[in-house]
């Protein structure tokens, strides 16, 4: 597989190269220079989901990679269910959150935990990130194990809940957990800073497992073939998609999957008051505003930065921008659609409401899937006061609640941050 810099079209590198960079020249996102098809996708859908999805994956990886290879990272990654839930006449739930920490993120940051290891050199390597939470539990659940990487995950000490917190620092191991005496920002300064300093970056071979690696973009194509199929036995056979949005990977995934042939009419890009994208796609004018706090915070992201890769799908394959319809919801909608939602009796959470908010303009032959992005036991203090109800742990939940949490703390401060890392790692 060959992908170019979007930046820079004439950096060219192998699907390992990309994994393993992260990002090109000047931070330029790698992008595929072909898009494979699929030429019978019909078939495809009669398959589960692990078989279909080492087809899908195979159609960009195989001559790489090989696809036996192909076919082990998937059964390593893809371990848990995607339900496609109905709700209604017009629409459905495709519940993404069914994996270890609950949210879709699992599905990217578990296939990416598998590339990287396989791509890793002998001597192994340092994943060093930054979280404000989801991200974190996912990307060091999907790592705890591997046996060519250890990953450090820096966190505001004390700006987490404590139960986000249990999700990934009880895992011990090969998973180093940081409590940083300060916010977020400061956080990703320090790793902004490892990663300019060429001591560090060399004596532990550092990599970014951040959002923008093409293989979490890959894994998430997947799961659109699932709805599809699904929807086929529920007798739907085109699909309006509506994706809640922040950084704009999981819409890229979707237009991904419906340029290698899949039958999908149109998408809808829901975003919270965080709306760049929706005003950009209404009047061509790109002006990110200052971020706002919203319930559905995951998506609190005024410069989404894999929207360029959703511009560069449409404009490869001569698609309108209009294939995607911009839709931005206010906190009184959201909290209104959640209590809908509850009426027709499907509980959910702020980020999939804002989603399903966004399909009420189905036209009558219409059938509309709304992508689930968290378990809404992750959202459980909104949940609880919109819908006057006091929501259960899940087990996955349960489990680590009662855990010691094995962090350090440090302050943030490089040199103390630098030393802590060369007596645990070098
Ligand atoms: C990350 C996230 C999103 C946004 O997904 P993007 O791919 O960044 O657009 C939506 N919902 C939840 C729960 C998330 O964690």
């Amino acid at each position: 597989m060959e992908l170019y810099n979007l930046k820079h079209p004439s950096q060219k590198v192998s699907f390992s190269e990309a994994v393993q960079l992260g990002l090109g020249k000047d931070r330029g996102l790698f992008f595929p220079s072909q898009i494979p098809q699929l030429d019978n996708t019909d078939a495809l859908l009669e398959l589960d989901f692990v078989a279909r999805s080492k087809k899908v994956l195979g159609a960009w990886l195989a001559v790489e990679l090989g696809q036996d290879t192909v076919d082990k990272l998937v059964d390593a990654a893809f371990t848990f269910d995607v339900p496609l839930v109905q709700v209604d006449d017009k629409r459905a739930c495709l519940e993404l959150f069914h994996g270890p920490t609950l949210a879709f993120k699992d599905f990217g940051a578990r296939f990416m935990a598998q590339c990287v290891n396989l791509l890793a050199p002998e001597k192994g390597l340092t994943i060093l990130t930054a979280t404000s939470g989801d991200t974190g539990a996912a990307v060091a659940d999907a790592f705890y194990g591997l046996d060519k990487v250890k990953v450090v995950v820096m966190y505001p000490q004390g700006k987490i809940s404590e139960l986000q917190e249990k999700m990934f620092t009880t895992l011990g191991g090969n998973i180093i957990t940081l409590a940083v005496e300060s916010d977020f920002d400061a956080c990703q300064a320090l790793v902004k800073q490892s990663f300019d300093d060429q001591d560090v970056r060399e004596g532990l071979a550092l990599n970014s497992a951040n959002s923008i690696n093409i293989s979490r973009l890959l894994a998430q194509v997947c799961y659109y073939f699932e709805a599809a199929a699904q929807a086929k036995r529920l007798g739907h056979h085109e699909l309006v998609v509506s994706v809640p949005s922040g950084n704009f990977g999981n819409l890229t995934a979707g237009l991904f999957a419906k340029a290698m042939g899949l039958n999908i009419k149109r998408f809808i890009a829901a975003t919270n008051a965080n709306d760049t994208v929706p005003r950009y796609l209404a009047d061509g004018e790109w002006q990110p505003n200052a971020t706002v706090a919203t319930m559905s915070n995951a998506m609190d992201v005024s410069e989404p930065s894999n929207w360029p890769r959703s511009e560069a799908i449409c404009e490869a394959m001569g698609w309108p921008l209009s294939l995607i319809s911009g839709v931005a919801v206010t906190e009184a909608q959201t909290q209104e659609t959640l209590v809908q939602l509850k009426q027709a009796g499907y509980q959910s959470e702020p980020h999939a409401a804002i989603a399903a908010n966004a399909l009420n303009g189905l036209a009558a032959d219409e059938f509309g899937v709304f992508l689930g992005t968290a378990h809404p036991a992750k959202f459980k203090d909104v949940v609880d006061e919109v819908l006057e109800l006091d929501l259960p742990l899940p087990p996955e939940l349960d489990a680590v609640a009662g855990k010691p949490i094995l962090s350090d703390s440090l302050a943030a401060d490089f040199e103390q941050l630098k030393q802590y890392l060369f007596a645990k790692l070098a």
